[in-house]
């Protein structure tokens, strides 16, 4: 089995210990398992970037956080590792999982923290450390919101209290869900025995995805599947943005927010943590705290609305993200952020757009949407993806 598309060079990914040397100084990639994480560990990961990053935390495209322009990245990795935010040696790349935000709170087919957290500490105990840092787990709590991401292999839930296994877009069979994450490394083990230098399995030439797709039928044996995979890609969509007051199906209140360029400023992070909520970080960039009772979400929106969070579900923010750029990105034709605000304070924006800094389209989002892409002299070409 051979690899169609070969990437040059190795996977050099970044996490919290290996960093990647951007313009801005060095920068750590935190990776929140199903975009999971406590008060107290936003809290660390906002006095690194006070103390030796540049004061903000970014948010990725698939629910981690970044931090730039670290000026002692071991002391910073240390403290991050300390708060468990990271996995030392190769186990901390391959740790990416994106989750439902909303399982297990507000409608879907149930929780999947408990999946989340078993497929995390197996990838932290060694597990699947052939894999790059590209690859892609998800646990969909069946209302499709993780499917539209395109993980490599995503363990969607059933009504009926199963998990169905899907292998990049091909549903090939059922398992239960106690197995599901037994299942998932299973998937990502047999691709990294035949990745050769292919990171994703949709990289794979087509026979052999589809000899991986059988193969790991025959492994796992799992249910209702003739053998055929079944292609899911149609009808995967966006969902609507989960920004403002978001009722809990148990009373509670789940508060939705997304910062600007998705750059959330430090002292921001550290009001958020005070809160002392469960958070999760989506992978559209949003930020949502948890379980909140009424009259705290009301203080929450209150206290940190004027500091730059937006609540509104009809900002433009909602249809807007964008790259880093210049100044850290070397790549980038232009300063990325500022010309999305300055393009922001004239025009309105009426469908999902993606602002990029050069051809690479970084943090592009899997469903479709306008990519604005820089070009040499600084000016911008709109393209439909
Ligand atoms: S899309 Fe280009 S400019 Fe933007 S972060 Fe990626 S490499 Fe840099």
């Amino acid at each position: 089995m051979t690899a169609a598309r070969a990437r040059n060079g190795p996977d050099s990914c970044p996490g919290v210990l290996r960093t990647h040397g951007a313009l801005d100084g060095e920068l750590a990639r935190i990776r929140l398992p199903g975009g999971r994480l406590c008060a107290d560990q936003l809290a660390v990961a906002a006095q690194v970037a006070e103390e030796w990053g540049d004061g903000h935390i970014e948010l990725t495209s698939r629910g981690n956080l970044q931090l730039r322009g670290l000026t002692d990245s071991d002391a910073a990795g240390q403290a991050l590792l300390a708060a468990g935010l990271g996995s030392p040696g190769a186990a901390d790349t391959v740790r990416n999982i994106v989750a439902s935000p909303l399982a297990g709170r507000i409608g879907g087919h149930g929780g999947v923290d408990e999946t989340v957290t078993e497929l995390d500490k197996k990838l932290r105990g060694g597990a699947a450390q052939g894999l790059s840092g590209r690859f892609l787990f998800g646990v969909d709590d069946g209302r499709g919101d993780i499917l539209a991401h395109r993980p490599d292999v995503v363990s969607r839930w059933r009504p009926d209290g199963g998990a169905d296994l899907i292998v990049a877009d091909h549903t090939v069979g059922t398992v239960a869900r106690p197995d599901a994450a037994a299942a998932l490394l299973t998937v990502a083990e047999a691709f990294a025995d035949v990745r050769g230098s292919a990171w994703r399995i949709r990289e794979l030439d087509e026979p052999a995805r589809t000899a991986l797709l059988v193969g790991v039928v025959e492994r796992l044996d799992p249910g209702e599947s003739d053998g055929a995979p079944c292609d899911i890609t149609d009808g995967l969509a966006d969902t609507p943005a989960l920004v403002g007051w978001l009722p809990q199906d148990d009373g509670a209140v789940m508060l939705g927010a997304l910062t600007p360029a998705g750059r959330l400023p430090a002292r921001t992070a550290e009001f958020l943590a005070a809160v002392n909520a469960p958070i999760l970080v989506t992978a559209r960039r949003e930020i949502l705290l948890a379980d909140l009772s009424a009259p705290v979400a009301d203080t929450v929106l209150r206290v940190l609305a004027p500091m730059g969070l937006v609540f509104d579900a009809d900002s433009p923010w909602t249809l807007l993200s964008c790259c880093a750029g210049a100044p850290g990105c070397a790549k980038s034709h232009t300063d990325v952020r500022a010309d999305v605000a300055a393009h922001l304070a004239i025009h309105p924006v009426e469908q999902r757009e993606h602002w990029v800094g050069c051809s690479r389209g970084c943090g592009s989002p899997t469903t479709a949407h306008i990519r604005v892409q820089a070009q040499p002299d600084g000016t911008y070409l709109r393209m439909p993806t």
